[in-house]
């Protein structure tokens, strides 16, 4: 299948500097990457850990891998030597594993709080409720110093499947509106400049309403193939 490069120029010619667009990589093979990695892109985003591995292992070193998917604690280590953003965190005991491995081998690992606002509930992140439990609980002062390997730059969400663009603009505005209000709060771990949300379907209202990163697959790689049929 053929990429896009006619599209990837046009959005990166659109977005400037303001919106970094992360390439979906997922179920994406080597070959179809490195026709953006040779374009200069070097923002991908994949959604397992085993498939980043690989990619990583085949793929030129000064790729930012964005690990964008569900992240179970206990992966955390095999993808901890290298990866450069983890925007789906939605629990402390992530957080602190992500903190343990980084800590292990010297690194400070950036992170986003992943938010739950779309009313689909198989959609993951955390609900507003436990995103200010969380963010209290790190400002508290020991977790501070207990917590040296993280950095929390800022927010990611998934807005809802849907065409409706009133429903999708406000679930962004809920979490542009999270994101202000934590933006000002800045501790020795906790400080936002990005603002991930918008995928291909609805990566132009997310940008209107404030989103800084955007997450786009299928625009740039063709329609995704089956789960199961991937071939890397
Ligand atoms: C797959 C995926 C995307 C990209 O989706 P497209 O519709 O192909 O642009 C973005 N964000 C997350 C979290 C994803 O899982």
């Amino acid at each position: 299948m053929a990429v896009n490069k006619e599209k990837y120029h046009q959005l990166i010619q659109t977005f400037g500097h303001k919106t970094r667009l992360v390439a979906v990589s997922k179920f994406r093979t080597t070959d179809e990457i490195m026709e953006f990695y040779r374009l200069g892109h070097r923002d991908f985003g994949e959604n397992y850990v085993q498939e980043m591995i690989e990619k990583h292992l085949l793929l030129p070193k000064d790729i930012r891998w964005h690990f964008i998917g569900h992240l179970q604690s206990n992966k955390v280590k095999f993808i901890a030597p290298f990866v450069h953003l983890v925007e789906s965190v939605d629990s402390v005991k992530l957080l602190m594993e992500i903190n343990r491995q980084a800590k292990k081998i010297d690194r400070v690992i950036d992170c986003l709080l992943q938010v739950h606002i779309a009313v689909e509930e198989a959609k993951f992140g955390l609900h507003e409720e436990e995103l200010d439990e969380l963010i209290e609980g790190l400002t508290a002062a020991e977790k501070i110093h207990e917590l040296n390997n993280i950095r929390i730059v800022g927010l990611m969400g998934m807005a809802s499947f849907t065409a409706d663009e009133q429903r999708l603009r406000a679930e962004f505005k809920q979490l542009a509106a999270l994101y202000d209000k934590y933006s000002p709060l800045q501790t020795a771990n906790i400080r936002f400049k990005t603002l991930s949300m918008g995928m291909s379907a609805d990566y132009a209202i997310a940008i209107e309403e404030g989103s800084n990163m955007v997450r786009i697959g299928s625009l740039l790689f063709g329609d995704r193939p089956a789960k199961g049929g991937k071939k890397i």
